[in-house]
């Protein structure tokens, strides 16, 4: 089994280079740099115990001799496995493309991941264009967002390009378009260009000889309504590929322009005449831009460009995310959501939040590939390749949801010595001094389960025995069978927030006031980010 190699290989590493492995890290680096066994996490969890038993069982002379040469890092080009490179024989220009209406989402990632990973595996460039050309769904603080978003997952673009800045070469394109018979201007009711083209029919201003069009195009910088229109084929079975609008008047002023232009390029056209300017190579996208691309297609051949590669991948459908970035804003605007990064929301902000790292996020894109089949996201798998990259950092912490308080009745003070780490006792541990007398708190599902007279253990502190009400210590040293819970003394009230909107009271111990921002792991919660007096749930 090549998983098992790969597990061996990677404990006698690390034996060999730190005298003894650790199940979890030999597991983690595994699972690293092959993202496919991510799946089987738990099998190859239970493998990676008894290598690591058999490997630190060896001396360090039968180490040495068995590990494997450590393989040198590649510079770059990390993390493409699984995507094959693309057809190409020159320079690669790739970009990402996004309406500036809000901060990215997990369904953009995608595409970043994508194209980050073949500007990688080619040296290419990578654009980020920002696609803003309808003033009416520009939020204007997305252009910062965007770009942040982008550097928190790695994949900082070399060059950006907002659309609202390049209106003069859109108005070329078009008058060149007009010139060459290849578009129209149309001054008829829109309902009823519309109308005509459902039944593959010329509007009146289409094949007009007698006016200039490219006079009528000028015309329209400065009053009068009309759209452009570019001549594709009418009699197109596919009512999407009959004659397109390229640019039409709004009188919306634009949150980045003002009012200094009402003719704006609708997507298609802009896009085209982008790809095209741009350099850009290869178009990565859905499959539902397939209308899009053979409208796009017809400015190439009007005007001769030549193509890029148009590549188009299958649809993903991510369950239980709200994606839709009209209906996000309605929720905040309603309260039903604090903002873009609410912890109820897929926005990468939110999930930054609660403590997803963008590696995780960018090499379950790339494992998933270009294909042209859809695919759905497992968040489930997603998790797991989080949690190998979050757990060998996570400090444990005792956090007591909804807490029943219980005095301690001791003769003396105990001592508290828990570590924040069960695998690497390097990273210390929690110390705290509890006196006779304190004020302890239980979790209410726990205490509810204890009857008069019983012992439980108070984890990494001692056994009591419940009596009148109040704990009495009851020893030291565990005993088997006794049921451990987790408790607080001193502490501090912590909310935790799941993503379904639930939120829970409890109380967390004295350590977590120094943990501000990080990734932990409430014991029997899971993984949570601390954020001042919340905890926002990551996943188990
Ligand atoms: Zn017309």
């Amino acid at each position: 089994m090549e998983a098992e190699e790969a597990l061996r290989a990677a404990a006698l590493q690390e034996a060999a280079r730190h005298g003894s492995a650790q199940p979890k890290s030999v597991l983690g680096k595994v699972l690293g740099a092959h993202a496919g066994l991510r799946s089987q996490a738990r099998e190859l969890g239970t493998i990676a115990a008894r290598i690591v038993t058999e490997v630190n069982a060896l001396s360090p002379a039968e180490v040495a001799a068995q590990a494997p040469a450590p393989k040198p890092r590649k510079a770059t080009g990390s993390g493409h496995s699984g995507l094959s490179p693309l057809d190409s024989d020159g320079p690669v220009v790739l970009r990402f493309a996004p309406g500036p209406s809000g901060p990215l989402h997990l369904g953009h990632s995608r595409a970043v991941a994508l194209n980050h990973a073949f500007r990688g595996i080619h040296n290419g460039k990578l654009i980020l264009r920002l696609e803003d050309t309808n003033p009416m769904v520009v939020d204007p603080a997305a252009y910062d967002l965007i770009t942040l978003d982008m550097e928190w997952l790695g994949a900082k673009p070399d060059e950006i390009v907002v659309q609202s800045d390049r209106l003069e070469i859109y108005y070329d394109d078009a008058r060149e378009l007009l010139s060459r018979d290849a578009a129209y201007v149309c001054h008829c009711d829109a309902e009823k260009w519309r109308e005509l083209k459902r039944h593959s029919t010329a509007c009146p201003c289409r094949d007009d000889k007698s006016a200039s069009h490219l006079a009528a195009f000028e015309a329209l910088f400065s009053g009068g309504d009309g759209i452009v229109v570019v001549k594709t084929d009418l009699e197109s079975n596919n009512p999407a590929l009959r004659d397109f609008v390229a640019l039409r008047v709004v009188e919306t002023p634009h949150p980045r322009q003002g009012d200094a232009w009402r003719l704006w390029p609708t997507y298609n056209f802009a896009v085209a005449v982008d790809d095209y300017r741009l350099g850009v190579t290869h178009v990565l996208r859905g499959k539902d831009h397939l209308n899009n691309t053979l409208c796009q297609q017809w400015v190439y051949r009007h005007l001769d460009w030549e193509e890029p590669q148009f590549i188009h991948y299958g649809l993903v459908s991510i369950p239980d995310a709200l994606l839709k970035t009209t209906a996000i804003c309605e929720g905040i605007a309603s309260g039903d959501y604090i903002g873009w990064d609410d912890p109820q929301l897929a926005t990468l902000v939110a999930l930054r939040r609660r403590g997803y790292q963008p590696q995780a996020i960018m090499d379950y894109w790339v494992t998933a590939g270009v294909k042209e089949s859809d695919i759905t996201l497992s968040w489930q798998n997603l998790e797991a390749a989080n949690r190998v990259l979050v757990e060998p950092e996570a400090k444990r912490l005792f956090w007591v949801p909804e807490p029943v308080e219980l005095i301690l009745d001791a003769s003396q003070p105990l001592e508290k010595h828990a570590p924040f780490h069960p695998d690497r006792a390097e990273m210390g541990e929690r110390r705290e001094t509890v006196k006779p007398g304190a004020t302890i708190v239980l979790p209410a599902a726990d205490v509810a389960q204890l009857t008069e007279g019983d012992l439980l253990r108070l984890k990494n502190l001692c056994n009591c025995r419940l009596r009148d009400g109040r704990l009495k210590h009851a020893g030291d040293d565990p005993v088997k069978g006794v049921p451990i819970v987790q408790w607080c003394a001193a502490g501090a009230p912590l909310q935790l927030l799941r993503p379904n909107g639930s939120q829970t009271d409890g109380i967390v111990e004295p350590a977590a006031a120094e943990m501000e921002g990080e990734v932990v792991q409430f014991e029997r919660v899971g993984f949570v980010r601390l954020e001042r007096s919340q905890a926002l749930f990551l996943h188990r």
